[in-house]
């Protein structure tokens, strides 16, 4: 790499709302850790259907007031109301907060109504409408096809709705096969999208979990890599070890290839971003 520096003022770290008060001490501590490495910004996801709404927002809040790096909630459309939303934007305006991601979520098990937004380049739409250029919005981008989408092509053209709506950058789907990402991203130069696409990165970490997500969120576990993890069985140790080198060597390739950043969904955890930005020569940054 010629300029690591350059890239980890771009990197970003995503965070979930803690449950508990022990929680909370934990995500303080690994927040703690990661800030030293200076992101660009840290978001918070919001639970399916809104469960989450008022620890993404007390996150958010205290991540920028006693960090002062840029927070960004995630904010979804599902079972919303334009004036639930409205009430919330104006709630993070007042609060100083500049940057979200705007995402249409997905609906809970059991829940029927999908609320006032049916797709999130509707909700990025609303949120130009309400707030102008205030804030700086993010939209999901998917380099492997959104499980719902009816084709590739489909979703791509969904895609570039939401860039069309006002959306300044986009955080892609976890993936380990980088070329679907490369992919990806020329699709979208060749349908005159320029905005930031940073690709989102998955430590690994637990084989059992991390099968789970990928398998509802449609991102594909190379079979080398599945196969490596299912030897290792219950050997945490193994399994950690080869997910940073693997995750390491995904990151080098995409900075190599002039990424705009990388996005950690650090699932509350500091050790592998630790790791991984060591590997990769970030870290006296
Ligand atoms: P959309 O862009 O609306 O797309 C959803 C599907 O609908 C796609 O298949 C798309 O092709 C299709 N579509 C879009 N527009 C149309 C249209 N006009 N007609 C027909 N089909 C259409 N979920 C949460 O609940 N909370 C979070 O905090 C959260 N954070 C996330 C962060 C990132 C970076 C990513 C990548 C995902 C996140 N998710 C989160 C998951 C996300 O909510 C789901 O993937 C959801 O299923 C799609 O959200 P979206 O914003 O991409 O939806």
């Amino acid at each position: 790499m010629d300029k690591p520096n350059q890239y980890a003022q771009q990197c970003s770290f995503e965070f979930f709302p803690p449950k508990t008060e022990q929680a909370a001490d934990n995500l303080r501590d690994t927040i703690n850790k990661l800030a030293k490495l200076k992101p660009g910004f840290c978001s918070v996801t919001f639970g399916a259907g809104g469960s989450t709404r008022e620890k993404t927002f007390e996150t958010v809040v205290e991540i920028q007031e006693n960090t002062g790096i840029e927070a960004a909630p995630h904010i979804s459309c599902i079972a919303s109301t334009k004036d639930n939303i409205r009430a919330v934007l104006q709630a993070y305006q007042a609060k100083g907060i500049r940057h979200v991601v705007a995402l249409r979520g997905d609906m809970p098990s059991g829940m029927m109504c999908a609320g006032e937004f049916h797709y999130a380049n509707e909700l990025v739409e609303f949120i130009r409408n309400e707030t102008g250029s205030h804030f700086h919005i993010e939209v999901a981008a998917y380099p492997e096809v959104h499980p719902q989408a009816t084709n590739a092509k489909a979703d791509l053209i969904n895609f570039k709705h939401k860039v069309d709506a006002g959306a300044n950058a986009a955080i892609t789907q976890y993936f380990y096969n980088p070329d679907a990402y490369f992919r990806f991203v020329d699709d979208c130069t060749k349908l005159g999208i320029s905005i930031p696409i940073a690709p989102g990165i998955m430590p690994i970490t637990n084989y059992t979990q991390l099968s789970r997500f990928s398998e509802s969120c449609g991102a594909e576990i190379p079979r080398w890599v599945r196969k490596r993890l299912e030897m290792f069985g219950d050997d945490r140790l193994a399994i950690r070890a080869f997910g940073v080198d693997v995750v390491t060597e995904l990151c080098r390739r995409l900075l190599e290839q002039g990424v705009p950043g990388l996005h950690f969904y650090t699932l509350n955890q500091s050790e592998a971003c630790l790791a991984i930005w060591k590997n990769l020569g970030l870290e006296s940054n």
